[in-house]
């Protein structure tokens, strides 16, 4: 896999993403600019991509695909068949909102597709609460 061409092609993705707004859940669009932390995430995602620090797995090609990645696994994206492989590798970061950092007996994962990623994150059941676009992304 050349991860420069795949560079390319997510910040084309980007590009596209952040001129609309960011899809989130099915049908509901989402303003990723009013969640500082999610921002975040996605900014760290693509520094990675660019400086070529982003890791993937052996089924990545440059033929456009879905790719998944976590809130917890920054910078590694995988396909679809080893996505469940980014699973928290203890329970504390399962349980572990990624909007608070708090400690959580009940956590909620959501997704953010940026481009051709998707962004799987967990969610406390307070902040799955604060905004109304995380409610429908698990409904
Ligand atoms: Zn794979
Ligand atoms: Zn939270």
């Amino acid at each position: 896999m050349n991860a420069t061409a795949f560079a390319d092609q997510a910040r084309a993705a980007v590009r596209d993403a952040r001129g609309h707004l960011a899809q989130f859940g099915p049908d509901r669009p989402m303003d990723i600019g009013t969640e500082p932390w999610l921002a975040d995430q996605v900014s760290a995602l693509f520094a990675s991509l660019e400086a070529g620090s982003a890791r993937f797995c052996p089924h990545v090609t440059a033929s456009p695909m879905v790719l998944h990645t976590t809130a917890w696994t920054p910078g590694v994206l995988v396909c679809g068949h080893c996505a469940p492989q980014l699973r928290p590798a203890t329970d504390l970061e399962d349980s572990t909102c990624d909007r608070c950092r708090r400690y959580t007996r009940r956590i909620h994962s959501a997704a953010l597709a940026v481009g051709a990623v998707l962004l799987t994150f967990g969610l406390c059941p307070d902040c799955m609460t604060a905004h109304p676009d995380y409610q429908a992304a698990t409904s």
